[in-house]
């Protein structure tokens, strides 16, 4: 019995081995059956590859080989990846040999990888009235799969800040912040009623015409203006009012009126005035005459003319005023700033000559010129308003000579200024120092003006203004 159970393990041991050996025998058979029979496919690139939303994928493909030669061009690939979509794509490759067939996957993981983007309406820092809470002023939140998902915009405060966060669809964050800061950094307004210069003869009141002051935090400010003046109401001059407004965080407002006190309109004074010149051989005679008769006038200059003759009009008392350099009706009234550049061309020539800034004007045509409504309709409303808060003062007319129009003789020019001569007001004459008929008139009407009772004067910036009624 015993011998039959030794036998009969060892015959258990010896079959066990067998099928270990038949095993292994298999395995190696296969190995060598799997390298000769079985393809080969390995891959170019990873084996799970993450691309951006929106970008382009190319496959890098594969390589496969039977016995050692490439059988690449017989893979066959399925799947495809669609960038415009996130999520995972698989891509198979499939190469068949015979009866064996074998497959290599690929996997392509489409992720939005960009953050959203915040835009703040506004500025990053805002400035908040301390007494006022912060209104927003909004934000706009956009994404570059998602598109606009500003309605998903968290809004938190936090101290002095506001934060903005919002999420993709795919979880990537974007935070933004706005500073608050309660301060009031705006100065107020103030306006004035009335014009911002004005004229009063001498002696009168002058009589404050009003204001109105405005904060962005303080609101209603009016009983906080502080005036102040130091105007001489006896004294014939150019004055101040200053209007003066602190609000509660300091921001302080000065403004300031002027007040131009002028002569008491001197009844029976005759103001010569000559425009466009000077010119050789009519203004040389005119200030010869005007020299020997003692009296003085009032030459409205452009820039033609030689300059010796600007020098002697000042030089010899009379008063040098601007007419505008070119007295091209095209180039002065096409624009308010064309106006400036030409007229500051004639106020340098002068005080280059006389050494002084001139603010005696006369527009080319006069205020009330209706030719200026061909270049720009209602700039004269807009100039007589803008030059006088420059500072100048405007002079038109109350007798007019013609000698611009209709009248070419000496005789023409003295009826027309006689005629017209009044005891009961200041006459201004307008002439033309250009013309030779205004030159050969001009001793006559001196001779009418002293033997009935008249007085010469030139014009200075205390003279009561004489202006027309705009027309445009
Ligand atoms: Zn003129």
């Amino acid at each position: 019995m015993e011998e039959v159970e030794v036998l009969e393990k060892h015959g258990v041991k010896k079959r066990a081995l067998i099928s270990i050996l038949c095993f292994l025998i298999a395995i190696i058979l296969g190995m060598i059956l799997s390298y000769f029979y079985v393809p080969k496919i390995s891959l170019h690139g990873n084996r799970v590859i993450i691309v951006d939303i929106n970008s382009k994928y190319v496959d890098k493909g594969c390589e496969a080989t039977y016995q050692g030669k490439s059988i690449s061009k017989d893979v066959k690939m399925t799947g495809n990846v669609d960038t415009t979509k996130p999520g995972t794509y698989k891509i198979v490759y499939t190469v068949k040999k015979g009866v064996y067939e074998k497959k290599a996957t690929r996997t392509v993981i489409v992720q939005d990888m960009d953050k959203p983007t915040i835009e703040l309406t506004g500025k990053e820092e805002s400035y908040v009235c301390p007494n006022k809470t912060y209104q927003e002023e909004g934000y706009k939140a956009i994404d570059n799969y998602d598109g606009d998902i500003t309605d998903q915009v968290v809004v938190t405060n936090k101290d002095d800040k506001v934060i903005y966060s919002v999420k993709d669809s795919s979880g990537n964050e974007t935070v933004a912040e706005r500073r608050i800061i309660y301060k009031d950094i705006e100065a107020p307004v103030i306006t004035l009623i009335g014009s911002q210069t004005e004229t009063i003869e001498v002696g009168t009141k002058y009589k404050e015409l009003g204001y109105g002051a405005i904060d962005n935090c303080d609101d209603y400010l009016t009983d906080s203006v502080k005036v102040s003046n130091n105007i001489d109401i006896n004294k014939p001059g150019t004055y101040e009012v200053k209007y003066e407004v602190t609000d509660k965080s300091n921001n302080k407002t000065t403004i300031t009126r002027k007040v131009h006190i002028v002569e008491k309109a001197t009844k029976g004074v005759i103001y010569l005035t000559f425009d466009d010149g000077p010119k050789q051989g009519t203004t040389n005679v005119i200030l010869d005459i005007l020299k020997e008769e003692g009296v003085t006038a009032t030459f409205f200059v452009t820039n033609s003319g030689p300059d010796n003759l600007i020098v002697r009009e000042y030089n010899e008392g009379h008063t040098v005023a601007l007419h505008t350099a070119s007295h091209n009706y095209k180039t002065v009234y096409t624009s308010v700033e064309g106006y400036f550049a030409d007229l500051d061309k004639v106020k340098n020539r002068v005080k280059r000559l006389i050494g002084k800034e001139v603010h005696i004007i006369r527009f080319p045509g006069g205020s009330s010129n209706t030719i200026s409504r061909k270049y720009n309709k209602g700039i004269m409303t807009t100039l007589t308003k803008e030059v006088q808060n420059r500072g100048y003062y405007y002079f038109d007319w109350n007798v007019d000579s013609e000698d611009a129009g209709g009248t070419k003789t000496a005789s023409g020019v003295y009826k027309n200024v006689t005629k017209s001569l009044s005891k009961k007001r200041a006459n201004v004459v307008l002439m033309h120092d250009i013309k030779p008929y205004t030159r050969d008139a001009l001793r006559d009407i001196i001779h009418y003006g002293k033997e009935n009772g008249y007085v010469f004067k030139s014009i200075t910036e205390d003279t009561p203004m004489v202006t027309h009624r705009v027309n445009n």
